[in-house]
């Protein structure tokens, strides 16, 4: 068992010449290895043998995650896997798509387990109408338990959803929502391709409040084109006072030779790093005075959301939803280039829809990709997920794991935390290390010194920026 004495009201602190002192690509650490280590080598009999080891037999809760992969519009900063389209029986298609790879799997899912999370992602998962998805919960329903306690969430375009739509989400079961809203700003939403009414998001979430939803969390973006700390003034105090239980703030990295939506946005009106950097500070400082609490990478809450409490309890949990409070239960992906966690194992679906499709009606799993994780692997994910989440390590919790002493396995990393220390990101003590205030924020670059394959530069992966 593992003690935690992580100080419930220890605030962070921004060292803006740190900040920028430090590299400023990395991966976000939603999974250990991270994706660009998943191969084709792993497919669906590896994934069905590790179904059939971890799941059958037990009565295990279990998180799902299914993604819709519809918008209506683009949105022109995206990087996300969607497709465009205003044709509502597109979804109709893909839900037949669905039922088919649920019935798939419900062999090898060794019966109806409790469901302690589920999270619909997308694209834009309210793309689906009501009776669509009324159709998905029981489709849900079908093959898993619903539980009163579970952590139903669902991430919210609030463009097209009115005040019913949400009630009609509370009765099905949802109750978190994570609201986009991105930036209030007129300028900022034409040059995006995003034109958002505070109306409309107010009705959203107030209907939300009323129809039982335990958190609203808001999604933010700073970095996008036009923006200044004048201009997200506005739109942070609006924001603000829609209250919301959560707040990210995530930054834009404009990478358009990626990214081609990003083609349409004017490089000529995207902040530089030093205006982004005075963003940053701006809305973090104003957070903190505003008595939200840094969770860790992006995110913030109120000090009694349940996200803070686990902060403060060391209790809480990162997955590929970001944070979060359950036990970290074996995820199921469904869907489109759905990427799931069973066991030691990752898998992702097809990413192209016409692959996915092909898949399940030659009958088969759509598994485009995985990873088996080995013990190294196991030992590193495990280490990383409490840096992410505790901001402190006990050495001795490792070393069973590693068969020596954690200096002797971890023999390439401590002249690193030698060099972190100086820096003052992180306080070295006799049998652990404590991540600083000033440390927090840059997190991910802590936990990237325990990174095996970005040490052995056996990754391509091009990351987002760390802040
Ligand atoms: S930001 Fe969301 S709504 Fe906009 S294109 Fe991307 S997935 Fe769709």
């Amino acid at each position: 068992m593992k003690t935690f004495t992580i100080a419930p009201t220890q605030r962070i602190e921004f060292d803006r010449e740190l900040i920028a002192s430090l590299p400023s690509s990395g991966p976000r650490y939603t999974s250990y290895p991270t994706a660009d280590r998943f191969h084709n080598g792993f497919r669906q009999p590896e994934y069905l043998q590790t179904l059939e080891t971890v799941l059958n037999g037990n009565r295990k809760p279990v998180s799902l995650y299914l993604h819709i992969p519809f918008c209506n519009t683009i949105c022109y900063y995206c990087g996300c896997n969607k497709i465009i389209t205003k044709d509502k029986s597109r979804a109709d298609a893909y839900l037949d798509y669905l039922e088919k790879e649920f019935a798939l799997l419900a062999p090898h899912l060794g019966g109806r387990h409790p469901l302690a999370q589920l999270h619909f992602g997308g694209g834009t998962p309210t793309f689906l109408s009501d009776g669509q998805l009324e159709r998905v919960f029981s489709l849900i329903a079908r093959h898993f338990e619903l539980v009163p306690d579970g952590e139903y969430s669902i991430e919210i375009d609030p463009r097209k959803v009115s005040r019913d739509n949400v009630h009609h989400l509370g009765r099905l079961g949802f109750n978190r929502m994570s609201v986009g809203i991105q930036d209030f700003d007129p300028k900022v939403q034409a040059a995006v391709n995003r034109i958002q009414s505070v109306e409309e998001t107010r009705t959203v979430i107030d209907a939300a409040r009323e129809a039982g939803f335990k958190s609203v969390s808001v999604d933010l973006i700073y970095g996008l084109p036009h923006q200044s700390v004048e201009s997200i003034k506005p739109t942070l105090e609006t924001v603000l006072s829609l209250d919301p239980d959560r707040l990210a703030l995530y930054h834009y990295a404009h990478l358009p030779h990626i990214f081609k939506p990003q083609r349409r946005i004017d490089t000529a009106v995207v902040p530089s790093s030093e205006e982004k950097l005075d963003i940053l500070q701006y809305a973090v400082h104003l957070l903190d005075e505003k008595g939200y609490v840094f969770i860790g990478m992006d995110h913030f809450a109120k000090p009694e959301d349940e996200l803070a409490k686990a902060l403060a309890e060391g209790r809480l949990q990162r997955n590929f939803q970001g944070y979060s409070t359950h036990a970290d239960c074996d995820l199921i992906a469904v869907g489109v280039s759905a990427i799931g966690k069973v066991g030691h194992t990752y898998s992702q679906n097809e990413k192209d829809l016409e692959a996915y499709y092909a898949a399940l009606d030659e009958g088969r799993l759509p598994v485009l990709r995985g990873y088996t994780l080995n013990d190294d692997d196991i030992l590193r994910r495990e280490l990383i997920q409490d840096l992410m989440c505790r901001f402190e390590l006990r050495f001795a919790d490792y070393e069973t794991a590693a068969g020596r002493p954690f200096a002797e396995y971890f023999a390439a990393e401590m002249p690193e935390l030698g060099n972190l220390a100086e820096q003052g990101l992180i306080e070295l003590e006799e049998g652990g290390l404590r991540v600083t205030p000033k440390g927090r924020f840059v997190i991910r670059n802590i936990a990237m010194v325990f990174d095996y394959h970005l040490r052995h530069r056996e990754t391509t992966a091009k990351y987002s920026q760390t802040v």
